[in-house]
Formats: C-alpha cells, structure tokens, sequence
C-alpha cells in the first residue's frame, strides 16, 4: 500500500496513542492532537482483560505495561459478611494470555513514552469535512488542514463523530462510579468485588504497593456528586464493606483523590464513513461492568492495522474493520447491558449469584476469547 499518507489522530487516550504508534510503524505521516493540555492527575486504575493485552501484545506495546502493572490471576466475588469466591482468570480467558491491572496514569505514560509521535496539547478538533477522499478538520485554535484520513480517538463525546455521524450523542448508560488509588491492604491479593447494599465495591491491587478501588451504583436516575463531601459519601454508602474493603474505605479521606463520573454510552455500529473512522470510546462507549474499554480500543487498532496491511486501499481496509469490529463491540454492549440490568435489580439473597459466579465470568466473556 501506498504509505505516503497523512492521518490526524484526535485524542490522546489508550486509542489514539496506541493509534498513533501502529499508524507510525506503518509509515504514515501522523498528527496527533489533544485537547486538554496534559494527562489526567486524579490517579484511578485500569483493569485490562487478556483480551486487551493479546491486542496490545500484537502492537509491542504489552511488555511496556506489564512492567508497570500487576498481573491479575483472579476475579473474586463475595457478599459482605457472606459467601465468597472466585473465578480463575486462566478458566475465563484459556491460553489467551495474561491480564494486568495498572495505575491509569502510568498506563498513559507508558503508552505516551512508546509513542513516536509528539502530542500537540491542548488542541481540539472542532469541524470535520469530507470532499472525495480528502478530510479537512479545524482545529480549536483556527487552523484548517487536509488529511487523507482522520481518525476519531476522541472519547465518548467525540467531536469527530457528532461532527460526521450527527445525532450520535452520548446517553447515560445507567451506572455512576466512584474510584481511587490508595495504599493496598495485605489481604487484597487480586480482583475482588464486594457485594454492598449501595452497589458494588471493586479492589484490585495494581503494583507498587498501590490498590485501585471502584464503587458503582446501578440506577435509572443519574447522579451528578459534587467534589465537595464526596470522600465522606463514598464512606457512608459503601460502609457496610468488610475485609480489604473496608481497609481500602477507611483511607478515602480526600476529595480531590476521588473521581466520579456516570457512564455513558454510545455504539456506531458503522464506524467508518469515507476517510473518517472511529476507535474506542468514540465508537462504542459503554459503562465498565465488563471492563473493557481499553481492550476494545486495542483491538480496534489491531485490527485497523491489520486491514491496512492486507488490503489493497484505504477505502478496501476501513469498510473490513467496521464489518470485522461490529459483532464485537455489539456482544460487549448487549452484555453489559444484561449486566447492568441484573446489577439493577439485585436478587435479595446474593448467595446463589456468588456460587454461580465463576460460570457466568466465563460465560459473559467466552464469545472474546477468540481473536478477534
Ligand atoms: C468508572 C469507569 C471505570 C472504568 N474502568 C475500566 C477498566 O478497568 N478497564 C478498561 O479497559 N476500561 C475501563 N473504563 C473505560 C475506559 O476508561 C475507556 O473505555 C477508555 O479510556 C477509552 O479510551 P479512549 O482512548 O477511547 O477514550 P478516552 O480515554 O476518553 O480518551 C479520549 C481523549 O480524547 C480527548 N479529546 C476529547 N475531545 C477531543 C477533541 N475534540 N479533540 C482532541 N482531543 C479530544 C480527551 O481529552 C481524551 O484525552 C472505565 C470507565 C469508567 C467510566
């Protein structure tokens, strides 16, 4: 193929840094362009399935993150005062490969540090159009340029989209979340989920002595929770956690450490239209239940990538990546859907959903274990 080509990369996340690399490695000329002007500083975790590190691993970007990461062997489960267990993740995920959990921020760094291309921050992408097989994009500072491909890495709110798919907007997706980094308790030594009245409280360790928590409410009416107070209110919702839980709870003492945010969701089940293509969240956000956000966005690359290698034009490669992606990012949708919707109406007694457990992790995620 052609490599004398130029491409703009909107949005500098875990898609469009990753992007910008394989897109480099190919030979294209690429911009990349971020909007905020650094990386996010609220430190939260990531939790990346085997499904996500077989694509990253695909791109050479895995052995950067694992360096960073802690490797995650389980996904435990239990009722507060109650039952417990757990899901072997080589059961879930056979012969696929490792699954890493990470601090957020050194995930971005790392990925940032393996990418060469430089990152123009603090630059947005406002308009998009199209005339044949050129895109001609203005950017928030004024300037107009044409590419021959623009790449939407841009988020959930991506400006690509609304900008070439209109009307796409982001809903609710009917989970709102809490999360932090604190000091990992001795006791936490994997994934574990403990099942509170208000939700659910997820902790997982993520090296360097640090654990990553998560609490999620399930609800049709959507919370905004000012920073203000929030500290406190993460510890009386979720008060009645025990073990490493309500170790990890009794460090959450300082707003400006606690992230909030509701989920959101989105899925364009055509991600490319012309020269313009959607990966990521920009494409199919949805809310973590299955945590697989930064995996989608990696195999969204891959497979991109692999297109591009094998077809014989631009045009030729986006139409098979928007047919390959679609089943995909359609299962993790309905799936979590299911998942939320369970998760909605909690069964009163929690102990047989902790004894099937184990079977249903491998079921939600069987239709991911082959490569995609
Ligand atoms: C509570 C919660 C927990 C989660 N936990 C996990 C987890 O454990 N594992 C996992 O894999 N996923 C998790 N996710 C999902 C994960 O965070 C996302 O799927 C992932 O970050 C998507 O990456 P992305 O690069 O597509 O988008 P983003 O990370 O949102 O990056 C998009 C970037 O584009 C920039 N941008 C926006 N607009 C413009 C513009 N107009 N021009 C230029 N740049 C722009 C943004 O500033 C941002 O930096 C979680 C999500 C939530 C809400």
């Amino acid at each position: 193929m052609n490599t004398n080509l130029r491409a703009l990369i909107a949005g500098a996340g875990v898609a469009g840094l990753t992007a910008a690399r394989a897109f480099h490695n190919l030979g294209w000329d690429v911009d990349l362009v971020e909007r905020r002007n650094d990386l996010d500083v609220v430190p939260t975790g990531l939790f990346i399935p085997a499904n996500g590190m077989r694509a990253f691993a695909a791109l050479d970007s895995a052995a950067a993150l694992i360096s960073q990461g802690q490797e995650i062997d389980r996904l435990g489960m239990r009722a507060t005062g109650g039952s417990s267990t757990h899901a072997p993740l080589s059961a879930v995920w056979p012969d696929v490969g490792p699954s890493i959990a990470i601090n957020r921020l050194s995930a971005q760094r790392t990925l940032l540090e393996v990418c060469p291309v430089t990152v123009q921050w603090g630059k947005g992408v406002q308009e998009v159009s199209q005339q044949g097989k050129r895109v001609t994009v203005t950017m928030s500072d004024g300037a107009r340029t044409g590419y021959d491909l623009v790449i939407g890495a841009d988020g959930v709110n991506s400006a690509v989209r609304l900008q070439t798919w209109p009307g796409t907007v982001a809903q609710y997706a009917g989970d709102y979340w809490w999360r932090g980094v604190v000091a990992c308790p001795p006791s936490l030594e994997s994934w574990d989920t403990c099942l509170c009245d208000a939700g659910i409280f997820v902790a997982m360790p993520i090296g360097a002595g640090l654990a990553y928590w998560a609490t999620g409410c399930f609800s049709l009416q959507q919370l905004d929770d000012p920073s203000d107070g929030r500290a406190e209110r993460v510890r009386r919702l979720f008060g009645d956690a025990d073990g490493p839980h309500a170790e990890i709870l009794a460090q959450v003492k300082d707003d400006s450490r606690v992230q909030f945010s509701a989920a959101s969701k989105v899925l364009v089940e055509q991600p490319a239209q012309g020269r313009v293509v959607l990966l990521g969240d920009a494409a199919h956000a949805i809310g973590p239940s299955m945590a697989q956000g930064a995996s989608m966005a990696a195999e969204d690359v891959q497979v991109l990538t692999q297109e591009l290698v094998q077809a014989g034009d631009v045009d030729e490669a986006l139409t098979r990546y928007a047919a390959r992606r679609k089943p995909r990012t359609r299962y993790v949708h309905e799936t979590t859907e299911m998942r939320n919707r369970l998760a909605l109406n909690p069964p009163p007694d929690p102990t047989p959903l902790v004894r099937e457990w184990p079977r249903l992790s491998v079921q939600s995620f069987a239709a991911l274990v082959p490569a995609p």
